[in-house]
């Protein structure tokens, strides 16, 4: 992993320290080993994976926050990665030997395709907070026709919303947020599984300012509707989230490992690329060969965004450490007691996370 260079190190004190709270949880982490991936499946060329030798531990996020937020105590929840080159089973396990449900959670992937015992099964055996689907694994359509309800069948969502379980979903379709399909499905999800919590990953997809604006109200409507922060770094676009959206629903959130990398995400006439520093694609990327501007990591840029919005916004200090820290931390310690108590062999845990955090 690259060393924190001065410049970054300047920002760290000049802009970051005196704004971020004591303990910051990151709701959207993706964490995941070697075993997690099929074998003889790798990542592509330019995956950002391949930056971080085909995985990313646990361990290898605390490492980096330690050089790059060295004072802020880091919670988290994680998931493996998404795709068909990952074992869906080992990276729920992955996700529950690195979780102790008081500081570090897990979730688990799920395909539509998958029945609805083995989606249980995958959560409970490694008491997890909930599950993550994805639009790649609705595989029989094409993918500008994908819909929220092709991606989360009723009876899984129905497992959900018994257990109380949290859903991270990363929405479909060209137009995101704004799309029509989108915005009727996101609400019946809510209101057909009112026992579920269902977190809008990255605000919806909502990149720029026009995708977000009117799009909103709907699922702020919805109690068990929450939106996590991860990848978005438009200053306008989190304030307007922050003055239209419950603030104790707002979770901030990365998705590191993506988060680690030089770049940042700017709105160009309706639309969003990502500009980066360094050549790994994610996506709408730009890549900045010519290195004709000196960038920092998406994560800085993210908490830079988050910072000018909350002043605009007018947030409290108690609502800014709310949305670092209380509202994630609330929720997931919530479902975590309500579905697997006490009972966690605390110690037995603790041994467990030392020995994957530091190897
Ligand atoms: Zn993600």
């Amino acid at each position: 992993m690259d060393n924190l260079s001065v410049t970054d190190r300047r920002i760290y004190e000049e802009e970051l320290r005196g704004f971020l709270p004591r303990k910051i949880f990151d709701a959207h982490v993706h964490l995941f080993d070697g075993t997690c991936l099929k074998p003889g499946k790798g990542f592509a060329e330019k995956s950002v994976y391949r930056k971080f030798g085909s995985e990313f531990r646990i361990g290898q996020y605390l490492e980096w926050a330690r050089q790059s937020l060295p004072e802020p105590e880091i919670h988290l929840n994680g998931f493996g990665q998404p795709s068909f080159i990952s074992d869906l089973d080992a990276s729920a396990v992955y996700s529950g030997r690195i979780s102790d449900n008081r500081r570090f959670f897990g979730m688990a992937l799920v395909s539509p395709k998958d029945a609805v015992e083995d989606v249980i099964q995958r959560v409970e055996a490694n008491r997890l907070v909930g599950y993550k689907p994805y639009l790649n694994f609705v595989d029989w359509k094409a993918k500008g026709e994908i819909t929220i309800h092709d991606m989360l069948p009723d009876a899984q969502m129905a497992a959900a919303d018994e257990r109380g379980l949290a859903v991270t979903l990363h929405i479909p379709r060209d137009r995101r947020l704004a799309d029509p399909v989108n915005q009727e499905q996101m609400v019946e999800l809510c209101r057909g599984f009112p026992g579920a919590r269902v977190i809008f990953a990255h605000i919806g997809r909502a990149y720029y300012l026009k995708n977000v604006i009117g799009f909103l109200d709907g699922i702020a409507a919805c109690p068990n509707a929450y939106v996590d922060t991860a990848m978005v770094n438009h200053e306008g676009v989190l304030e307007y989230t922050f003055q239209n959206f419950p603030r104790g629903r707002i979770l901030f959130g990365t998705d590191a490992p993506i988060a680690m990398l030089r770049g940042k995400s700017v709105e160009i006439n309706n639309q969003y690329a990502y500009l980066m520093g360094e050549d790994y694609a994610i996506g709408s990327t730009i890549y900045d060969a010519g290195h004709a501007v000196r960038f920092t990591s998406f994560y800085y840029e993210q908490l830079r965004g988050i910072k000018v919005a909350a002043q605009r916004a007018g947030l409290s200090r108690d609502e800014v450490e709310n949305i670092f820290f209380n509202n994630a931390d609330q929720l997931f310690r919530g479902i975590a007691g309500k579905n697997y108590g006490d009972k966690l062999c605390l110690i037995e845990k603790s041994l467990l996370s030392a020995c994957c955090l530091f190897t």
